[in-house]
């Protein structure tokens, strides 16, 4: 936790800030008395959640746009970077155009980075690359296999940065999050991915009467109600721990990479249940075939951002996260 820290009018570039976790990374940073400099193509992101700062249009693909984006803020040190393409599902159907925003998209940005006075990056990576395992809570050292192309991007660009710390002595901070959820408690910004795939956010537009019958993709799991177990962790506090992650560099650190999960493991049906209790909606939903690509059960150790970032969860109560969301949704319908 940061209670005391502050920020001081420090600029910060965010890199895909438009979107849903960077829009609430900017906003942690205004309320930490920071400057969040927004630099997103719009590709998903929304203009409207870029409320804390100034908005640069530009897209990470484009070398030469990049670079002068960079030269004009070319006294920041600090970068956040989370542009990249995140439907696993596109991904299997367009390698190309995955590698090409994910992974070429991080070797422009870091290029940028190096013609100027940025030399810190906190990157958004995600529990996808480390592949089918049993091994619960995952470690950070868990072998990497992802089998996803996007969690291939993901173990890609760790890499690149890896590299780019030996030769260059970049500083970092990645950020490996498990699942996001939740919204800004003060129904400014939340998740507004078009088309949605996400569990949350599709399960409360169904309660809301959006017409779409909830599938749950398996039942037949070996897991205590047959359906698959995450853990999901409010953006609130995903946006906390790049705090946390500058006020470690702040203090020296030099490279971590860390798990941002609360450690607990939760249920498809469990979800169901606790939107149902929150919205006092009914919740009709049919089992469906398993998803191509999804694990039984994937949950975070927790204890290296604690130790190193000094980063807890404190919004993550399931009930906290389904109540945020279901606010952030109820007041787009009305
Ligand atoms: N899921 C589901 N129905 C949906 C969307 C998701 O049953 O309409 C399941 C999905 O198969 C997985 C869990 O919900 O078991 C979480 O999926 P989500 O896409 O939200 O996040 P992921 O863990 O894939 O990043």
């Amino acid at each position: 936790m940061s209670a005391n820290f502050t920020l001081n009018g420090r600029d910060i570039i965010v890199v895909g800030g438009a979107g849903y976790i960077g829009s609430h990374v900017c906003k942690m940073i205004a309320s930490t008395g920071g400057n969040p400099i927004t630099f997103d193509n719009l590709s998903s992101g929304h203009a409207h959640a870029v409320k804390w700062g100034p908005f640069i249009k530009v897209d990470v693909r484009d070398r030469s746009a990049l670079d002068i984006a960079f030269t004009d803020w070319e006294h920041v040190q600090t970068v956040v970077h989370l542009a990249s393409s995140i439907e696993v599902g596109i991904g299997e159907k367009q390698p190309a155009e995955f590698y090409e925003n994910n992974v070429t998209g991080a070797l422009n940005l870091l290029n940028a980075m190096r013609k100027t006075k940025a030399d810190q990056l906190i990157f958004s990576s995600t529990c996808a690359i480390y592949g089918e395992t049993e091994n619960m809570p995952l470690v950070e050292s868990e072998p990497k296999n992802p089998f996803s192309t996007y969690g291939k991007t993901k173990l890609a660009i760790e890499h690149m940065i890896q590299s780019f710390q030996n030769a260059y002595g970049l500083n970092y901070v990645t950020l490996r999050y498990f699942n996001a959820s939740g919204a800004d408690a003060e129904g400014e910004i939340g998740e507004e991915h078009d088309p949605e795939t996400h569990l949350i956010p599709i399960a409360i537009q169904s309660a809301m009467g959006s017409g779409r019958k909830m599938k749950i993709f398996g039942t037949d799991y070996d897991t205590p109600d047959g359906t698959c177990i995450r853990d999901y962790i409010h953006v609130t506090d995903i946006a906390r721990a790049h705090i946390d992650a500058i006020r470690a560099f702040d203090q020296g650190l030099k490279t971590a990479e860390v798990n941002i999960g609360t450690g607990q493991g939760v249920s498809n049906l469990e979800i169901l249940e606790t939107i149902k209790r929150v919205t006092k909606l009914p919740l009709p939903y049919e089992p469906a075939p398993r998803r191509a690509g999804d694990l039984t059960r994937l949950y975070a150790d927790a204890r290296e951002a604690k130790s190193i970032l000094r980063f807890e969860p404190c919004h993550s109560d399931l009930e906290n996260i389904i109540r945020t969301a279901w606010q952030f949704h109820r007041s787009k319908k009305i």
